[in-house]
């Protein structure tokens, strides 16, 4: 059954009243068929209308030949009838895609125009568009140019004018695109002064209330440049967030907006700078506690005649995570040729170290960790391993050999 096809002509809120001809099961929800309808089904690059049947919410519409499906919940389709069916657009999303789709022709013939690069696909997003353009590269001035000029025929109000041209005479426009092959009619959509694209999309009746068009960005993409834009309220609330996060920044940094973006690169030099001197710290921290802890047992290189080799320490840190666990022991291992075995009381993990090339830590370490239930593994000379809970870990420490 042929659907006839009024969203064209229909892009407000007031309702209009169709006929439901038939409900039939689609993949798993209910698909209507109606006499004819407002709903814009996906095509074209452009996404399906929403709105409600009967009060019923629409999920999705579809073209199938000449019928156009309506898909509904089943749920909510078992409500509906064949009869009398009232048709609400939701005119926000339409007026959105509408926007954004006569945009998109601008914004294709403006690029056109000025730099000679096509635009090879389009596709309109919910959140952001973006044309792919066959253009190796598009440089900052030439985005700047290109939003300029969108922005001129956008203030000059270009009329915007559809064109139902049978194949034969298309040689009469000249068109920025290829027309489908096998229609009756083609839909030619003429941007005054800017454009001429074969198009089944809704557009605007003049280019003034598209408002405004940012392009976003401009990154290659499979040898082409994929360009991403938004425009008419979209850009509204893009500055809106922009501008709340400009100020959380700015207050921040205590620049003016405009800086914040030195601003931010000054703060990450500084903080790498502080990180690096941090590191040092750390370093320098660790070694002195390495040396201290040693030098307490009486196993420092240098003191007396041993250093270390054959004997086990242990030691227990509560405050200390595993992080300075293990620089402390990178600094102990320089220091001596004891086995040192260092804990993190917080975290029930040790690390235990032995410049020794004679010792082998798996075999001293292994069996008294898994007699507590722990679990760990390393080499020869380090070796490192966690426990379920405090007690295990202390009761492993208390069980160490003196030596080794
Ligand atoms: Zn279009």
């Amino acid at each position: 059954m042929k659907t006839e096809r009024a969203y064209y002509e229909h892009p407000g809120a007031d309702p209009l009243q169709a006929e439901i001809l038939e409900l039939r099961p689609w993949q798993d929800k209910t698909a209507l068929i109606l006499d004819k309808t407002i709903f814009y089904p996906e095509g074209g690059g452009q996404s399906a209308d929403r709105g409600t049947i009967n009060g019923v919410p629409l999920l999705d519409v579809q073209e199938e030949g000449e019928e156009i499906l309506h898909i509904v919940s089943p749920g909510e389709g078992a409500t509906l009838r064949p009869g009398p069916g009232e048709l609400v657009l939701d005119t926000i999303r339409r007026r959105d895609f509408t926007v954004h789709h006569t945009a998109q022709h601008l914004l294709s013939g403006t690029i056109l125009r000025l730099t000679g690069f096509p635009t090879v696909s389009m596709h309109l997003g919910d959140e952001v568009c973006t044309i792919d353009v066959d253009a190796p590269a598009f440089p900052e001035e030439t985005i700047i140019a290109v939003e300029e000029a969108v922005q001129d025929a956008v203030e000059a109000d270009a009329p915007v004018v559809i064109h139902l041209c049978p194949p034969e005479n298309l040689g009469d426009f000249p068109l920025r695109k290829v027309p489908p092959q096998g229609e009756e009619i083609i839909r030619v959509v003429e941007i005054r002064g800017n454009d001429f694209s074969p198009c089944c999309g809704t557009h605007l009746a003049s280019t003034g209330p598209i408002g405004i068009l940012r392009i976003l960005g401009a990154e290659k993409y499979k040898g082409k440049t994929r360009i991403s834009f938004i425009a008419g309220r979209r850009v509204l609330r893009d500055s809106r967030l922009l501008r709340k996060n400009g100020d959380i920044a700015s207050r921040a940094l205590k620049v003016p907006v405009a800086e914040t973006g030195p601003g931010v690169l000054a703060l990450l030099d500084r903080m790498k700078e502080l990180e690096r001197r941090l590191k040092t710290l750390e370093e320098e921290n660790a070694a002195v506690k390495a040396a201290a802890l040693l030098k307490n047992a009486g196993l420092l290189v240098g003191e007396g005649d041993s250093p270390g080799r054959g004997i086990l320490l242990s030691a227990s840190f509560p405050e200390a995570g595993m992080d300075e666990v293990l620089a402390i022991g990178r600094a102990a291992q320089k220091l001596t040729g004891a086995l040192i075995v260092l804990a993190s009381e917080g975290e029930f993990k040790f690390a235990a170290f032995c410049s020794d090339k004679k010792a082998h830590l798996p075999s001293i370490l292994k069996d008294p960790m898994e007699a507590q239930g722990g679990h760990g593994g390393g080499g020869p000379s380090f070796f490192q391993g966690a426990f379920p809970g405090r007690q295990e870990l202390e009761r492993f420490l208390a069980a160490l050999p003196k030596t080794f």
